[in-house]
């Protein structure tokens, strides 16, 4: 059993539109079922009630199931910093949607990965979407007809920068404007971590050893491998209490890999950062009320990649396991949600390690 890394990588946009099948971080979701897409209240922040932008996106089918011939998974995040709070998870919100090989929306051969093939292939043919963050759009400036919005806020957010100039004027004008709302944009490229030992055998020992070799590390200096100062500084204070196994074996595992930002381990088990804060129940499958196993997890590295002037400097956290139906059921609502749990990397100290 091998885990599959995820690494960001810029590439060129049209690469990371729908009909191409992206796994993506930042701009807008790149909708799998171009129609049935999830709008303001199904993205709503559980704490300030304003929808959630795009943080990233999983194209990860279930190879024997025709009805996950195409399969992704979408996480959303509230930008605001009053909303990240420590080991919760209301600022998130993940979705699942699924295609058979055959559907309304796709060829059924692979695309070919050309700038003018199928252009066509568009969420905007089906159906609208908010000009600033890509959900499903309700609404229009009622002046000019032209544009469209997922709800007040969003309006009023174009109005001031820059519908105002635009508005009834040329809409081909204003089509780039929107970079700063949303996340900077990459591609997720993934690889196998062949290096990886899973082996249960001899765990402690290894464990013991790695502490050790990063107690050395920290002696020598070499410790540092994330860009992020703060995080970095985080990361030494906790690393010298030698009781903090847990930590130290997260530590030792990225480090071979420093710059992942996605662990996809689907039935796998999650790298946990903290020994606090341990997940108690797994609620069930919204859709069939099966069971939900572990799929991926997030990485803090993915934050060094993210723009800090839209103010999500102060949005953090340790990781994000996302969970998912085990069978992959087929769904009613072409976006179901999924269940995603936050670990951070202070610890709790209401909870007992011993
Ligand atoms: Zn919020
Ligand atoms: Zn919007
Ligand atoms: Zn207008
Ligand atoms: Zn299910």
């Amino acid at each position: 059993m091998t885990v599959d890394l995820g690494f960001v990588q810029k590439c060129e946009s049209w690469l990371l539109e729908s009909r191409f099948f992206p796994s993506k971080v930042g701009g807008k979701p790149a909708w799998l079922d171009l129609k049935n897409i999830p709008g303001e209240k199904d993205l709503q922040c559980d704490y300030c009630k304003e929808p959630c932008i795009f943080l990233c996106q999983i194209y990860a089918p279930y190879e024997d199931s025709e009805d996950a011939f195409h399969r992704t998974i979408f996480v959303f995040i509230c930008k605001k910093a009053e909303c990240s709070k420590l080991n919760e998870n209301g600022n998130f919100k993940v979705f699942r949607s699924q295609l058979p090989r055959t559907n309304e929306f796709f060829p059924s051969e692979p695309p070919i990965e050309q700038n003018d093939w199928r252009p066509d292939i568009s969420v905007d043919r089906w159906i609208k979407t908010c000009y600033v963050c890509g959900i499903l759009a309700p609404n229009h400036c009622s002046k000019c007809k032209s544009v469209n919005y997922c709800c007040r806020a969003h309006q009023i957010y174009d109005w001031k920068h820059g519908h105002k100039e635009t508005c009834g004027v040329n809409q081909s004008v204003a089509k780039t404007m929107y970079s700063e709302f949303l996340l900077p944009e990459y591609e997720i490229v993934m690889e196998k971590d062949n290096t990886e030992d899973k082996s249960d055998a001899n765990e402690l020992t290894a464990e013991e050893e790695e502490i050790k070799k990063y107690e050395t590390m920290v002696q020598k200096g070499e410790a540092g491998t994330f860009q992020n100062q703060d995080v970095e500084k985080e990361l030494l204070s906790m690393a010298n209490q030698q009781e903090d196994q847990v930590f130290s074996k997260f530590l030792s595992i990225v480090d071979k890999f420093p710059d992942q930002v996605l662990r996809y381990d689907r039935g796998g088990n999650i790298l946990f950062i903290s020994p606090g804060s341990k997940i108690d129940e797994i609620p069930k499958c919204s859709e069939c009320n099966g069971d939900r196993q572990f799929e991926f997890q997030i990485m803090p590295q993915l934050l060094n990649f993210l723009n800090f002037d839209i103010g999500l400097e102060c949005v953090d956290w340790g990781i994000l396991a996302v969970f998912t139906c085990k069978k992959s059921c087929i769904l009613k609502k072409k976006y179901s949600m999924e269940f995603i749990w936050k670990q951070d990397i202070v610890e709790d100290n209401s909870v007992d390690t011993s």
